[in-house]
């Protein structure tokens, strides 16, 4: 028996690995964890992610048994889990689709070390981003770490006809009807055509519920996993007010692979370019992960290490609750704690005006973004606050610095965003800002600098 495992990947159509699984012969037995050594770890018992990866799973389910078949649930630590998986099933073959996190990285590596010692085989595939970090390189070698030459090597990677020396090599044959139009990195790969080999189950074992799990379902409401193409087609004049439907709000969906980033990626190539080049920015954070992993405990740029960051905890717990009396900062943190969302520019907005203004860690911002995001993601959440905080990739200088109010103006200009989410914003009941821009600015400039300093002079 081959099992397919899912994780970042919970559909059943153009999915790199089961497709693979599935072709290879079956019968093929679906299987998802929910891991325990990720869910220990969620602070709010109605954490609205497991409730989403609950109801994905169960969508899921349905699919199979359409087919027959039905995937097997379990709770637990994988690494604990597995020698029971492999005899239950009497497994030969483990398929399953690459995550980059080195939590995942280093438990597949002893998935696979102990399928291997037991005589079977791993298989591991790309499904998760367009291209891995070692497919987009430097012609001098090495990975990218600015985004627009990574952007262009990425778009000439994707369709190597329409590069300047007119071609380079394919990176995989075009699958699925072979239409010659689709670039082959994003060719689908048509698992129903093989469902066929699905391992037929009669008497499914239930999915354990979310009260098994110590979890409350949550309320927050999760977006469709399809967006008008109008609003595709329009998205660069759309995409920066925080008070219209102006982006997709697929994020949580290419998070879970609910959907397939090929697919999306496709229908947006003839749609619009700068929606491809938030798929791009995606692929370029993930790329970083991959190649610099330091970056999930440090900054990428070392030299960012010793700022003294002021550990404010008042401003800190101010910041949280949407109460720092600067208005498109406060909305920003009200509607990511009510829905699990915050708008691109309102995070930039809220990211600098923590780690500038406030002096604050960024750390501390990351880590209260990756608690309440629908879509979280630790390489893009790391990466736009490395680079809000100046110390990441191809991040903001320290020195530019975002003023709220010019930002306020240029992008809630009627303050439709802010009065949705701060109704007394007007009123006497509305503080003044805890830190005021003119100060906030000057002394993040001046300590940065400092640090900065110290650390060239190496003292
Ligand atoms: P759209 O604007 O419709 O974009 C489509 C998709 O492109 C997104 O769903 C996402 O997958 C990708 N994308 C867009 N912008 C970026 C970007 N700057 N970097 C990487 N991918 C991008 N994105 C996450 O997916 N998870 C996170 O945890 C996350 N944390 C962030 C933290 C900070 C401080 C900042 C500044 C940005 C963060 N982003 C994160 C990037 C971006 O804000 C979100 O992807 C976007 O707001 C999600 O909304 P949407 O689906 O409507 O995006």
């Amino acid at each position: 028996m081959t099992i397919f495992w899912h994780r970042r990947d919970l559909r059943a159509f153009d999915n790199a690995g089961l497709y693979e699984a599935l072709k290879a012969g079956g019968p093929v037995q679906p299987v998802f964890i929910f891991d325990k050594e990720i869910l220990d770890k969620l602070e709010d018992e109605n954490d609205a992610r497991v409730t989403f990866i609950h109801q994905s799973v169960s969508e899921l389910n349905e699919v199979y048994r359409e087919e027959g078949s039905a995937i097997r649930v379990y709770y637990g630590k994988p690494k604990e889990l597995w020698p029971q998986i492999i005899e239950e099933f009497g497994a030969t073959a483990i398929y399953t689709n690459r995550d980059y996190e080195p939590y995942a990285q280093d438990r597949d590596l002893v998935i696979k070390k102990l399928i291997e010692s037991k005589g079977g085989s791993w298989h591991d595939f790309k499904d998760h981003v367009i291209f891995e970090g070692h497919e987009i390189e430097k012609n001098s070698g090495g990975p990218y770490t600015v985004f627009t030459p990574y952007m262009r090597k990425w778009r000439e990677k994707l369709s190597p006809s329409n590069s300047p020396d007119g071609g380079g090599q394919l990176v995989s044959p075009p699958r699925g009807d072979g239409r010659g139009d689709i670039p082959p990195a994003l060719a689908p790969y048509p698992c129903e055509d093989h469902y066929k080999n699905l391992n037929q189950v009669s008497a499914p074992k239930p999915i354990p519920t979310l009260k098994d799990m110590g979890f409350t379902k949550s309320d927050i409401e999760f977006p469709p996993t399809s967006v008008a193409r109008g609003l595709i087609r329009t998205y660069d004049e759309t995409r920066n007010y925080p008070a219209q439907e102006g982006t997709s709000r697929l994020g949580v969906h290419f998070r879970h692979g609910t959907i397939s980033i090929r697919q999306k990626a496709l229908a947006a190539l003839d749609l619009n370019d700068t929606y491809v080049n938030e798929l791009i920015w995606r692929d370029f954070y993930s790329n970083i992960l991959q190649n610099f992993p330091h970056v999930v405990d440090a900054p990428f740029r070392p030299e960012y290490a010793g700022i003294p960051w002021t550990d404010d905890e008042a401003h800190f717990e101010a910041w949280k609750a949407g109460k720092t009396g600067v208005p498109i900062v406060d909305a920003g943190m009200r509607e990511l704690v009510a829905t699990g969302y915050m708008h691109n520019r309102v995070r930039m907005i809220t990211a600098s005006y923590l780690t500038k203004h406030l002096l604050i860690n960024w750390q501390w911002g990351e880590a209260w973004f990756a608690r309440h995001l629908l879509d979280f993601e630790l390489a893009s959440n790391n990466g736009g606050w490395q680079w809000a905080a100046g110390c990441g990739t191809d991040a903001q200088p320290y020195f530019r610095i975002f003023n709220a109010d010019s930002q306020q103006k240029k992008f809630d200009p009627k303050y439709e965003y802010v009065k949705r989410w701060v109704p007394e914003y007007g009123t006497s009941e509305y503080p003044e800002p805890v830190v005021e821009h003119k100060f906030g600015r000057e002394r993040a400039i001046a300590t940065y600098k400092e640090a900065l300093a110290k650390a060239k002079g190496g003292g």
